[in-house]
Parts: C-alpha cells; structure tokens; sequence
C-alpha cells in the first residue's frame, strides 16, 4: 500500500514526512500517512478559497445532486469502505457494514435533500409612519470551512460534517484523525470520481498541536470551524478561533449517566446498558459511564451486568458475522495504557470489581493488540475521579439511589452534559427525568437511536451548538436580510 497522500485542489499530493498507521487488533503496522506541514495547509487553504465562490454559485438543486451521486458511490464502494474502517479501527465488520458506512450514506442524502428545500422567510413591514418595505433572508456559506474529526467513528462523524457543510455551499478542508485516516481519503477518491469540482473537498492528514490540526484552525484564510473530540482540545481551538472570531460547532467529551428505575424492564435494561457501555469498546461520546440503579433491584442489576461483561466475545480479524456487542480493541496502544490507568486509579481510590478491570489474553496475534477488558466497577463516591473524568473505554461505575430526586441530581452531578439514558416502564417518570436532566440527549428505554434531523450536541463541557437537519445548516450559512422599501404607487 502507498502512504496515504492528502487531496488538495482535486489531486493527490503526498508531501511531507510519512508516520505510521497500526492495526489495532494486533498491533502491526498496515501502512504509512503523510503529514501535512503549515505549506502544505496553505496550498489546501488556497485551493479551497479558489473553488469557493464557484461552489457557492453553484444552484443548491445542482450542490444536491452532486451529494446524492456521492452516496450512490459510496454504496457502490460499500465493501471498500467497510475493510478501511475496519482496518483503521478493529472494530468489528458487522458494526461497520451496519452503522459506519451506512450512515455515511444517510448523512449526504439527508443534507442533499434538507438543503436544496430549505424554507426561506418573507416579511412585509409598515412603520407608524405608513413606510412599507418587503424583508427577505438570503442564506450564504460561510466559505471555507475547516472539518477536524476524532477516530471514534472516524467515517460517519466526518461526513456528518462534510454533507451539509458542502450542500450548504461551503468548501472544505477535512483533517481527520492521524489514526484513522483511511475512509477520509477514500471519501476524497469518490468526490473526484463524482465530478466535485476541484477544490471543494480537500484532506490534509497529520496531528493537532504543531501539526495539521493547529495550523488550520489558526489559518487566517479558514473562515468557520466545526470540531469534535475532546473537551481540552475544543479550548485549546477555541482560544485560536478567537482571535478572528470565527464561528465554532463544537461537539465534545461526555461522561453520561445511565439511570435505572426499579419498575424498568429489566431484561431490556441489562441489555440496554451493555449496548450503551461497550459498544464500540466504550469508544463513543455517547457511551455510558455511571450508572445509577434504585435499591431494590441493585444487587441482581449489578450481577447480571458484570456476569454479562465478563462473557462478552472480543473482535478478531476477518470475522464478518459476529452480531451483537463484540469488544472491539482501543483504538492505540497510547489510548489502552490510558484506559487501564483508570482501572488502577479506580481500584486505588477503593473501587470494587465487578467484572475485568485487566488485558485479556487470546494466546493469538491478538495478544500485540490494543484490547482491555470490559469492566464494572462500584463502591466510589461521587467525587471519585473515575466518576468526575471521561474514561472513553468499555468501562462503568455502578451505584445505587434511593429517589428520583436523588437520581436526578447524581446524573446532574457532572462538568460534561451530552447525553442520558433513563430505564423506566413510568411515563410520567419517563417525562419529568427526561426533562430534568442536563444533557444535549435523552434517551428512554433505547441508545443510539435518533432521527438525523434533530438536534444533537451537549451543554457545559460538552460542546457548542447543535448539529443536524435544520440545526446543522444554520450553522454552515449565514442569514443575510434584504430589506426592500416599497413604493406607494
Ligand atoms: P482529540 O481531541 O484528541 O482529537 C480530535 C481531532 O483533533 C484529531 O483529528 C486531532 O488530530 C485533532 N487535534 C488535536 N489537538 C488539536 C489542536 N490543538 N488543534 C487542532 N486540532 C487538534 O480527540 P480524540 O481522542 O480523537 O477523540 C475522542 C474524544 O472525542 C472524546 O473526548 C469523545 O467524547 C469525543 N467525541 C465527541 C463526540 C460528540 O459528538 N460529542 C463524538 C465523538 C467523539
């Protein structure tokens, strides 16, 4: 395989020093990506504000089409897209042929469509002094805009950003995570292929600090940034973005509660929080970190949670049919030893273990991988650093509560505000937690499961503004008013 180059004005350009890219399933080095100096995000800057006003121009019904033709390819290419997923992240083939990439599809049919029939606004005003004028708005790109993507869900949570971004008639610069950089670039190949004018969708590969990420987001020509990953790093762009006051999206680090009623079904209340602490190897923003549980069914909660922790299957190479919660590897070796710093800082704050808590051992080429074991643990209080800091592995800290009230106020009890999940067959309960808590997100008696055209992001450390349907192309345009005065004749 050749290093994975950047794509910059419709071409391929591999510039710079090269660093390797890991399986993290065995921990082996699958290939080699360049890294993008300050000259080589200026040629991308400049090719992107080149092929902005033309982009702009561009008919939405045209920009629309374009999109539409880009989610065919991408269903075309599905297999192709699936195995750079994979590769990049070990996860397991099914999630990526059931999630990642399909959702990738949905995310430019959604904005191709939302985009080219947004509803504009008209007014007719008349003064006290009988002046009559018509308003209308004009809803303008931003220009370009500067697109930097965590390696969670490296596929569908670019391209979340690049379909309305681009169907808003913005150009783009993408950096995605420098571990996982592959679906990105292949995305590149599919707009070339579709006929994306040169210039309209650009990939820069590389890191944050001294590295791509920083000199784009404080690259005077960027015009607007839309980030997610970490809270820390959010402040560290906002702090750049600052000094030209460019718009910011920013969706960030959760440490989300999960809330466990004693009338919940609790057969769908297990499940539900293995789903929503496990899946994808705790590697989700949205994945659950404490769960709160009432008493009375505490106990058998507790033990069925771990007793199901324990016996989940792990991912392994070239496997395609594994359904359901499969433990995936952490994305790095770096990422693992940090999870497993929690594991002992946990136990050194007087946790209990419940389940894991170690590496698990395979006795195959899976043992140079990046994996931990799914852990529960219980026993800290809620000032306990395991319950204060976003951990982003498969674990979960689980502790009981005595009243709504009490559970309200312990999932409250964060700096992170993403998103929650309540586990109750009450629905007035149901209403009165789903309205209490202070989360971007609420889900009751499911996880995961959301229509693209909602608003989605989180309040305090949580992140900046919403994305989605309507949300997201209010923040990839800018509403200009044209006032007209009206003659009397
Ligand atoms: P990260 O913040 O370390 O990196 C994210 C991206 O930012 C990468 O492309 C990285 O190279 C780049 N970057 C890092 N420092 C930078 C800087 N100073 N300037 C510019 N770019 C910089 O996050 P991560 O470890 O890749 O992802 C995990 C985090 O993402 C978790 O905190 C998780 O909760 C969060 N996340 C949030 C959501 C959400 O929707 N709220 C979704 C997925 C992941």
């Amino acid at each position: 395989m050749p290093d994975l180059p950047h794509f910059i004005g419709g071409e391929f350009v591999a510039a710079g020093p090269t660093f390797a890219n890991h399986d993290p399933l065995t921990g082996l080095r699958t290939g080699g990506v360049h890294e993008a100096d300050a000259g080589t995000v200026d040629r991308a800057v400049e090719a992107a504000r080149r092929a902005a006003p033309g982009w702009a121009r561009t008919p939405a019904a045209e920009r629309a089409g374009l999109l539409r033709r880009v989610a065919d390819e991408l269903e075309r290419r599905f297999d192709d897209l699936v195995a750079a997923e994979v590769g990049d992240t070990g996860k397991p083939v099914s999630q990526a042929r059931e999630l990642d990439v399909p959702r990738g599809a949905a995310n430019f049919r959604t904005f191709a469509e939302l985009a080219a029939n947004q509803p504009g606004q008209v007014f007719e005003t008349v003064t006290a002094a009988g002046e009559r004028a018509l308003n209308y708005t004009l809803r303008k790109p931003l220009g370009v805009v500067a697109i930097i993507v965590p390696w969670n869900l490296p596929f569908l949570l670019a391209t979340w950003k690049i379909a309305p971004a681009l169907a808003c008639g913005n150009t783009v610069i993408v950096k995605p995570s420098e571990e996982t950089p592959s679906s990105v670039t292949l995305l590149a190949e599919i707009m070339r292929d579709v006929g994306l004018p040169d210039g309209v969708f650009n990939v820069v590969h590389g890191f944050g600090p001294g590295s791509a990420g920083q000199y784009l987001t404080e690259h005077p020509g960027v015009d607007a940034i839309t980030f997610t990953g970490e809270s820390r790093t959010g402040t560290a762009i906002m702090r750049s973005a600052a000094r030209r006051v460019k718009p910011v999206s920013f969706e960030l680090g959760g440490k989300n509660a999960g809330l466990v009623f004693a009338d919940a079904d609790l057969d769908q209340a297990v499940e539900g929080a293995v789903r929503s602490v496990f899946t994808n190897g705790g590697q989700v923003c949205l994945c659950t970190e404490r769960l709160y549980v009432e008493r009375p069914v505490f106990e058998e909660f507790a033990a069925r949670l771990a007793e199901r922790a324990a016996a989940l299957p792990y991912a392994r190479a070239g496997e395609t049919d594994r359904k359901g919660v499969t433990m995936m590897p952490m994305i790095s070796a770096g990422h693992r030893d940090k999870v497993l710093s929690y594991y002992e800082l946990a136990r050194s704050e007087g946790a209990t273990t419940l389940a894991g808590g170690g590496v698990p051992e395979f006795g195959d080429e899976r043992d140079g991988g990046y994996f931990v074991e799914p852990t529960v643990f219980t026993g800290l209080p809620p000032a306990a650093r395991l319950n204060r800091e976003e951990v982003f592995g498969p674990v979960c800290h689980i502790a009981p509560f005595d009243t709504e009230e009490e559970a309200v106020r312990l999932a409250n009890d964060s700096e992170y505000g993403l998103a929650a999940t309540v586990w109750t067959s009450n629905l007035d309960r149901a209403h009165r937690v789903g309205a209490s808590l202070e989360a971007g997100i609420v889900w009751v008696n499911c996880w995961f499961l959301r229509d693209l055209r909602t608003p989605f992001g989180g309040v305090k450390l949580s992140g900046i503004g919403r994305e989605g349907g309507e949300h997201s192309l209010a923040f990839y345009s800018e509403p200009t008013t044209v006032c007209v005065k009206l003659g009397d004749s």
